[in-house]
């Protein structure tokens, strides 16, 4: 039946009276500048309105972003009045001082913790926990719960994590991250639908319960997404470096195709049963707000 629902969605004309059945939330990383920041707080104020259940906001490589991260979150869930969840990383540093920027979250009324691993600082080829640190993101939640019952989201890898020896040991550890506690996984972005329909079987057959939100990566700069991809091992499909060809000097048409690119990933993501969408913003909010109306989503009154 589900099969039969998904085809129709397909075939029905673009977009036609989607119910706006879903649940989003919002990606942001925190601004280095007051001109960055003032773009951060147009898109959080475009996208409150359509009621996100939360909003994230990165943590830089090495906790660089600390104290910037924690008063976007802050500010985010006090001002904008969004839930929020700050990303939080292992990386270069001890337990204590993550429990201490833990609990500092916590003392400020945040619930919700995204827990990383994170990644080795540049120059350094390969990841090595710090001595004193978390190893990974299973310890890192383990920890965390010793702090306070946070809700816990944490990563995915639909196209397999780069360090991971293969597919099983990948899903193995996300298992593994449901059982220390996690409540949620939110996908590295990917641009075929088969591909996370693929990971979402898989992961069922792995036993994982979960919930599993797709990651959806709108493409303002095809040439950072590539170099993006390189780094995290999401496949570019061919015909989506046709699609972004000659566009380099045309912001306004790459700016529509990019909408309907992920539009049309999400519509097919939504055929396929997805009622859940996380949006790297990349603190823009146009595009999250495009692919949210036509996903039927509507601003909230009285907001
Ligand atoms: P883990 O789940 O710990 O694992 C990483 C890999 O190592 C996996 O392949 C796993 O299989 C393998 N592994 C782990 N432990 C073991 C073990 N004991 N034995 C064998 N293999 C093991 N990075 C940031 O710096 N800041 C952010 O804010 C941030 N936000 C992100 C948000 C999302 C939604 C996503 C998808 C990624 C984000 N990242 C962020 C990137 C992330 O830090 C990297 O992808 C990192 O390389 C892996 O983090 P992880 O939590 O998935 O690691």
């Amino acid at each position: 039946d589900q099969m039969r629902e998904a085809q129709r969605a397909l075939e029905a004309p673009l977009f036609s009276g989607l119910p706006g059945d879903i649940d989003v939330s919002f990606e942001f990383f925190p601004p280095k500048n007051a001109a960055m920041n003032e773009t951060l707080w147009q898109s959080v104020e475009t996208l409150a309105p359509l009621g996100p259940r939360f909003a994230s906001v990165t943590y830089g490589a090495g906790g660089s972003t600390r104290e910037r991260t924690h008063q976007q979150v802050v500010r985010i869930q006090n001002e904008a009045r969004i839930p929020a969840a700050a990303h939080l990383t292992c990386v270069e540093a001890t337990r204590e001082e993550v429990d201490e920027v833990a609990r500092h979250y916590w003392d400020e009324g945040i619930r919700h913790i995204v827990a990383l691993r994170g990644d080795a600082p540049d120059g350094q080829s390969q990841y090595a926990p710090h001595p004193g640190g978390y190893a990974n993101a299973v310890e890192l939640i383990a920890g965390l719960k010793r702090v306070a019952d946070f809700e816990i989201s944490v990563a995915a890898y639909p196209e397999v994590h780069p360090d991971s020896p293969d597919r099983q040991a990948d899903l193995d550890n996300l298992k593994a991250k449901f059982d220390a506690g996690a409540t949620r996984a939110i996908t590295q972005f990917f641009f075929d639908p088969q591909c996370f329909f693929d990971f979402r079987d898989r992961a069922a057959a792995a036993g994982i319960d979960g919930e599993i939100v797709p990651g959806i990566m709108p493409v303002l700069s095809f040439a950072a997404v590539r170099r993006m991809s390189g780094l995290c091992g999401t496949a570019i499909p061919p015909w989506m470096e046709g699609l972004f060809d000659g566009l380099d000097d045309r912001p306004a048409a790459r700016q529509l195709v990019s909408a309907t690119i992920a539009a049309e990933l999400c519509r097919r993501l939504y055929a396929g049963g997805v009622r859940q969408f996380h949006f790297y913003t990349l603190n823009r909010a146009e595009l999250s707000y495009a692919i949210c109306h036509m996903l039927g989503l509507r601003a909230k009154a009285g907001r």
